[in-house]
């Protein structure tokens, strides 16, 4: 059985990847205006798939007026950059525990997650970045660079390297307006 259809007025192409189909019957999705955006729609039973942003965490870890900062690896994005341990929230994992697994994943630290700092997020952009407070539980542990990191380092606020996204520097210049 063929499943071609025919092309109808104002139809856009297939989305790409994972919304190509549709996840209630598996027919192919169509990007079609529905509510005012751009959306996956079935062909055939017409299910509307509205995309989620992505909830990501990142540690700001200051000690002594310098800030814990990684440089990202290669596949990553911005590789060759810095900015704060950070990774995506898993699906049923609460979001304090995550920033903590991510921090212990990429620099081998374990912290305490404090305050939440900030919440950033922006028009077309799939992630949202829930920026919390840490402290490290064992002061005189040395971070070690793993997972998306090649590299770790603290810098002083007034001295750091070129960072990885816009959003990072907006996180910088709240903090260091916090801390006057
Ligand atoms: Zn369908």
């Amino acid at each position: 059985m063929s499943h071609d259809l025919p092309e109808r007025p104002g139809t856009q192409p297939r989305p790409p990847g994972h919304f190509a189909f549709c996840p209630t019957c598996g027919s192919p999705n169509q990007m079609q205006e529905r509510d005012g955006r751009n959306r996956p729609v079935c062909t055939a039973c017409g299910h509307i798939t509205f995309l989620d942003p992505k909830l990501a965490v990142a540690a700001l870890i200051v000690r002594d007026g310098q800030i814990l900062l990684g440089k990202r690896g290669p596949g990553t994005r911005s590789p060759g950059k810095w900015s704060f341990p950070a990774g995506f929230v898993e699906r049923g994992e609460q979001v304090e525990a995550a920033t903590a697994r991510e921090v212990l994943e990429e620099t081998g630290l374990e912290i305490e997650p404090g305050r939440l700092f900030g919440l950033f997020s922006e028009m077309d952009e799939t992630v949202v970045l829930a920026v919390y407070e840490a402290t490290i539980r064992n002061p005189g542990a040395a971070p070690v660079a793993a997972d998306d990191l090649v590299d770790l380092d603290w810098f002083p606020l007034d001295g750091l390297p070129e960072l990885a996204f816009d959003r990072d520097y907006r996180i910088i210049e709240r903090l260091l307006a916090a801390r006057q």
